[in-house]
Formats: structure tokens, C-alpha cells, sequence
């Protein structure tokens, strides 16, 4: 062959393990493309797959060390809330989240094997259909989150698209409204995607949209009071849910509230991004108006009222 086209990254949570990973993503989300890759060097993790994210220059450029910071604390708080759901149901499925471990890039792809020259190869693009080189794609030093891979039917829990049978929902559903509620109000974890197996749910990758800390906080897919907003508008309680509290409008005048419904209406259901630019984009409301609601609008958590 006689070249050598392995990305690879370092020391991952302080052991001696490693991986390589393939030049080409297969998913992207806001902030991060994902790429096949194994492990290696430690026996217990020899050949086994994992998933590599690599953060998007754009994101780790404008945000330094904070992109990841901000997803660590996101897999914190939603394995935080899940021990807490399982102890408090005490649920045969029990739910977990796959942690993430955080490191960077130490080779990048195709080294000629023979002199170790340089060799850029031209691998798949920032948008389908398009390459671009595999520096511009995976630049040395990326920053990356390493995840063991699931395996069994990848499925995305939050999306009542309807093959699903109720049950599977019901729990992931109850789950988010459980976070909601625990925190009160201060955080709900959504977007749950995973794998449902006879011991229980493993999820990978969850959003945490936040209210009362700076917006972004938990990442890239942090929506912020937007974001709690528009998960209790689709979702509908179940069995699991009884006595949870609910988020609850106190101060927003009728015009203010018509603008963030326009927000939350507009707001894309996947792979979204908490940059208010983006959902001024997509609701043609200013930045200005949406900072304001974000800064402005009071999020109670209440009880249900009694029917
Ligand atoms: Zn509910």
C-alpha cells in the first residue's frame, strides 16, 4: 500500500488506550463531525468500535476549549439526572448515558509510509456532494470526543414519529420532564438517542437546554428557555409523569409572547444551535428581540393544577 491513511488521537482518560479513525464522516451535527473509528492499546478495548467527533474548526476556533467543556457538562448533568430517575422509579429499563471521553488529534490521516511525507488527500466535504482536503476537514490538534459504539437499533427517542411502540417512548419522554422537574426548571435533557435493550437505554449525545445561566452553557444544542419551551409544547405526559411540574409564562406581555412563539415555531427540531443568529434565521425575529426574551422572559416550574 505504502501509505499510511490512520488518524489517530492520543492518550484518552488517562490510559494508555487510543484510536484511529476513518478519514470521512458519516453524521454531523452543529458542532462536531462523527467518524468510524476502534480502540486500541489496552486489551479490554483491543478492536472494539467507537464513534470519533471531531469539532468543527469554526466551533473550536471561535470557542477554544469551551465546545467541549460545554458538552462534558451536558453528559454531567444528564447522567446526574439519570441516577436520580432510576433510584426514584426504580425502572426495570434503567437509563444511561455513554460518556465521553475528551482528547485531540496526534497524527493526522495519510502519511506516506515510506519517508513520512505529507500527503493530503482529498476526502468528503463540509456540505454533501462536495471534498475538500483532509487538513481543512481534520485539522492537526482537533479537539474530539471519543464514544464507545452502540450496538442494536439506533433510535431517536424524543421523535414521536410514530413507528415507535408507546412504551419505548414513555419512559425517554417521562425521563426529560423528570429533569425538568428535579432541576427545577433550570434544565431539561432532551433529544435522548440511543439504544433500547432488555437491561435498559443507553443514550449517547444528549442536549441540555438550560434557563437561568448564560445561553450555550451546556453546548452547542443548548436552547435555553426557547428550548424548554418548545419541548413542552410537543410533548405529551404520560402515566410517568404524574406530579412533575411544568414550566409556567409569568411576565411576558401578548406582543412579547407572539414573538417567541414565532421563535419556538420556527426553531429547527434537529441538530439546532443555540447561536442566536441561527434562530433569527429561521424565525426572521432579530437578535435583539431574541436576546431580549431569553434575558427577559420568567420560567416558573409549578405543579399541575388539580383537574
Ligand atoms: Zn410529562
Amino acid at each position: 500500500m505504502g501509505s499510511n491513511q490512520s488518524n489517530t488521537s492520543k492518550v484518552i482518560g488517562y490510559t494508555s488506550a487510543w484510536v484511529e479513525f476513518e478519514d470521512d464522516w458519516f453524521d454531523q451535527g452543529a458542532s462536531r463531525y462523527a467518524y468510524k473509528g476502534t480502540f486500541h492499546g489496552e486489551p479490554h478495548l483491543e478492536g472494539k468500535p467507537c464513534v470519533v467527533k471531531v469539532y468543527k474548526e469554526e466551533w473550536y476556533e471561535r470557542m477554544s476549549e469551551y465546545a467541549w467543556k460545554a458538552d462534558d457538562r451536558a453528559y454531567c448533568k444528564a447522567h446526574d439526572m439519570a441516577r436520580l430517575f432510576n433510584i426514584r422509579y426504580n425502572t426495570s429499563k434503567p437509563i444511561e448515558f455513554v460518556k465521553p471521553e475528551f482528547t485531540q488529534v496526534d497524527t493526522r490521516a495519510a502519511y506516506n509510509f515510506l519517508g513520512f511525507i505529507p500527503f493530503e488527500r482529498n476526502v468528503k466535504g463540509k456540505l454533501p456532494g462536495t471534498s475538500d482536503s483532509v487538513s481543512n476537514i481534520i485539522p492537526a490538534n482537533a479537539t474530539l470526543a471519543v464514544e464507545r459504539y452502540l450496538e442494536g437499533d439506533y433510535v431517536k427517542f424524543n421523535n414521536n414519529s410514530g413507528y415507535l411502540a408507546r412504551e419505548d417512548i414513555a419512559t425517554p419522554a417521562a425521563f426529560s420532564h423528570f429533569t425538568y422537574h428535579e432541576s427545577n426548571g433550570t434544565a431539561l435533557v432532551c433529544d435522548l438517542q440511543g439504544v433500547r435493550s432488555r437491561a435498559g437505554y443507553k443514550f449517547t449525545d444528549p442536549a441540555v437546554s438550560s434557563s437561568g445561566t448564560q445561553l450555550g452553557f451546556y453546548g452547542s444544542t443548548d436552547l435555553g428557555i426557547c428550548g424548554i419551551v418548545k419541548f413542552f409544547k410537543n410533548h405529551r405526559c404520560n402515566e410517568l409523569c404524574k406530579g412533575l411540574k411544568k414550566p409556567k409564562i409569568t411576565n411576558l406581555s401578548l406582543g412579547e409572547r407572539v414573538v417567541l412563539a414565532k421563535i419556538v415555531d420556527n426553531m429547527p427540531s434537529h441538530s439546532a444551535s443555540t447561536h442566536t443568529y441561527q434562530l433569527s434565521l429561521s424565525s426572521g425575529v432579530s437578535t435583539r428581540d431574541i436576546n431580549r426574551i431569553q434575558n427577559n422572559i420568567r420560567l416558573e416550574a409549578v405543579s399541575e393544577e388539580p383537574v
